[in-house]
């Protein structure tokens, strides 16, 4: 067991050394522009994500079903029991 528990912090050793070391010194070394690209890049697929959650949502967004009165023609909802406008009452 000993020797599992070493390999394995020998792997994450090297892993930081080999990778997340020398990554962050490219990262650094690109300065700025780099930062820039990178917001840009988040930014858009944060936008993108809630543009498409917006489509997704638009068609709940539409509201009750509505229709016309029968007496006037205002628009009115379909399930209330009398007209707003006139107080006629639909469907009857
Ligand atoms: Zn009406």
């Amino acid at each position: 067991m000993g020797e599992t528990s070493l390999t394995a912090w020998i792997v994450a050793v090297a892993f930081v050394l080999l990778i997340v070391v020398p990554g962050s010194i490219v990262v650094l070394s690109l300065g700025p522009l780099w930062w820039l690209v990178v917001g840009l890049a988040v930014a858009a697929v944060l936008v993108y994500r809630h543009s498409r959650r917006t489509d997704d949502g638009s068609a709940e967004s539409t509201g009750p079903a509505r229709t016309n009165c029968v007496n006037c023609g205002a628009r009115t909802d379909i399930d209330a029991d009398a007209c707003s406008y006139c107080g006629d009452t639909l469907g009857e």
